[in-house]
C-alpha cells in the first residue's frame, strides 16, 4: 500500500487526503494548527461561498492567471461535483446569486466537519499542532517530510497544500514556498489579490464608512485598460475597498503608483447628459451653494465633499460657478480619479496571487516536475481567481488530482 503524506490540513489539504484514501493509500495528513480548516472556518463571512455552479468555461473565465493550468484539474471536479460531494458527506448545499455556493446551514464550519468525518471514516491519520518543515529526498525523490519537532514521517508520496501568505494567522505563512524553493522550484513573487489598497489623495478618508452602489471603476496601465466593471465600493480609513476593488486588484500587474483609476458616479449617463442635467441643476438652484446643488447627483456625504475634491468652492452660489468649474464638476461625476499608493499588506489580500511556479508543476497530475514523488495542491500553487467561490474550488480540485495522483503513483 502507497504511503501519502499531505501537508496542511486546509481546503487543499483535505482534499487531496480524502481522495488519497479513497484511491486505497494510508494516509497521513499533517497540520500545523490544532484543528482542520482553519481558514474555511472565515471563508463567506463564515458561510462559506465554496464553490460557484458555472460551466468550465464560466469558471476558467473567473481565473485572470494561468487558467489552462486547471484543465485536468476542474475535469475530475466539477463545480457540480463538489456540491454533489458535499452533499453526499451530510452537509447539503445551495446556490444564491451569481451562483455561488453556499451550505444550507449557512455555517462553514460544516464543510469542514464534512469533510474530517470523511477523512475519520477512511481511517485518514491526522496530526494536529504539527508543522512540518522540511522535505526529505533521496536520488531526487521524495521519501517523507520533517517536523518542528524533529520527527520523520517516511512517505512514497508527499502532497504540499500549505496556502499562500494572507491570513496567516490561519496558519498560512509561507513555509511551502521555502520547502518548494529548496528543492529548486521557482517561485513567483507572491503579492495581494483580492486586496484593498492605501490612497495617495486623502479625501476617500473623509468619507469611511461610506458605499457607492452601481458606480463604475476604471483601471488602465498606460494605455491598456486592464479593469473596468460596476458594482459596489467602499471608502474606508485607508483609501478604497468592497467588492470593485477586491476585484480589479486581481487585475493590476505593475506598481498601484502608476495606475490610472477612475471612478464614474453615473455609469448609467453619457457625459453629454451628465453635462446637461448638471447645467439645469445649477441653473435651478442658483441661489443655493454649490456643495447643496450635488446632491441632486451624489450621497449627501459625498456632496459636501465633492466640490473640494474637484478642486471648486462649494460653498459659493451656483449662479457664480464659471465655465471652468462646471467643467471640473461634470467631468468628475463622469471619471473622477482615485490616486492608490498601494495594495493593503499581504496579510491582509483574500488570496495571495504568485507562489509555486506552475512551469515546475506537471498540470496533468499536480505532480512536480523537479523532485520525483512530489504534488502540489491550493493557493501555494501560482494561480487565484475572483471572489465568488472559485478559489476554494481550485484548492478543492488540484487537491483532488494531487490526492489521486499520489496514490496511484502517477
Ligand atoms: C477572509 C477570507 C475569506 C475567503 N472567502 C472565500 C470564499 O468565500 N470562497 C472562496 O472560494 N475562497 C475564499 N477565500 C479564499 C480561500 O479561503 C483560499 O483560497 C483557500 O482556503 C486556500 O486553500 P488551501 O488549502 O490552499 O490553503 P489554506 O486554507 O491556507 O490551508 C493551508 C493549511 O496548511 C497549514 N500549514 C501551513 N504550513 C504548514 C506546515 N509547515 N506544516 C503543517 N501545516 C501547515 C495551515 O495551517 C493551513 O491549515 C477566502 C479567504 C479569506 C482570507
Amino acid at each position: 500500500m502507497r504511503e501519502v503524506a499531505v501537508v496542511g490540513g486546509g481546503a487543499a489539504g483535505m482534499m487531496a487526503a480524502l481522495s488519497a484514501a479513497r484511491c486505497g493509500a494510508k494516509v497521513t495528513l499533517v497540520e500545523r494548527n490544532a484543528k482542520l480548516g482553519r481558514k474555511i472556518y472565515i471563508t463567506g463571512k463564515g458561510r462559506c461561498n465554496c464553490t460557484n455552479d458555472c460551466t468550465r468555461d464560466e469558471f476558467l473565465d473567473e481565473v485572470p492567471r494561468n487558467p489552462r493550468f486547471l484543465y485536468s484539474a476542474l475535469h475530475g471536479l466539477m463545480p457540480q461535483d463538489m456540491m454533489a460531494l458535499l452533499t453526499e458527506l451530510g452537509c447539503p448545499v445551495k446556490v444564491e446569486r451569481g451562483r455561488r455556493v453556499f451550505p444550507v446551514s449557512d455555517k462553514a464550519s460544516d464543510v469542514t466537519r464534512a469533510l474530517e468525518r470523511e477523512l475519520r471514516r477512511l481511517g485518514v491519520t491526522i496530526l494536529l499542532n504539527t508543522r512540518v518543515t522540511k522535505l526529505l529526498t533521496e536520488n531526487g525523490a521524495v521519501i517523507g517530510v520533517k517536523a518542528e519537532n524533529g520527527e520523520s514521517f517516511p512517505a512514497d508520496a508527499v502532497i504540499l497544500c500549505t496556502g499562500g501568505v494572507s491570513y496567516p494567522a490561519t496558519g498560512s505563512t509561507g513555509d511551502g514556498y521555502r520547502m518548494a524553493e529548496e528543492t529548486s522550484h521557482t517561485l513567483v513573487q507572491p503579492k495581494p489579490s483580492l486586496s484593498a489598497f492605501d490612497t495617495a489623495d486623502e479625501w476617500p478618508e473623509r468619507l469611511q464608512g461610506l458605499t457607492l452602489k452601481n458606480v463604475r471603476l476604471t483601471l488602465k496601465e498606460g494605455h491598456r485598460l486592464r479593469y473596468e466593471e460596476q458594482g459596489e465600493l467602499l471608502f474606508t480609513h485607508f483609501g478604497i475597498s468592497g467588492p470593485l476593488v477586491l476585484e480589479m486588484s486581481c487585475h493590476l500587474e505593475g506598481d498601484p503608483q502608476d495606475a490610472k483609476v477612475s471612478l464614474c458616479m453615473k455609469p448609467a449617463m453619457s457625459p453629454e447628459l451628465i453635462e446637461m442635467r448638471v447645467q439645469e441643476v445649477l441653473r435651478e438652484q442658483n441661489r443655493r451653494t454649490i456643495a447643496n446643488a450635488m446632491h441632486a447627483f451624489l450621497p449627501s456625504r459625498m456632496a459636501d465633499l465633492y466640490p473640494d475634491i474637484v478642486g471648486v468652492d462649494g460653498t459659493r452660489q451656483c449662479a457664480q460657478v464659471t465655465r471652468e468649474e462646471r467643467i471640473r464638476l461634470m467631468d468628475g461625476l463622469h471619471s473622477l480619479p482615485l490616486r492608490l499608493s498601494r495594495f493593503r499588506p499581504i496579510e491582509e489580500a483574500i488570496v495571495t496571487r504568485g507562489g509555486v511556479s506552475t512551469r515546475c508543476v506537471n498540470a496533468s497530475n499536480m505532480a512536480s516536475t523537479k523532485v520525483k514523488g512530489l504534488y502540489f495542491a491550493g493557493e501555494l500553487l501560482d494561480v487565484d481567481a475572483h471572489t465568488g467561490g472559485y478559489n476554494l474550488h481550485i484548492a478543492w480540485s488540484t487537491g483532488q488530482l494531487a490526492g489521486q495522483s499520489a496514490a496511484m503513483g502517477l
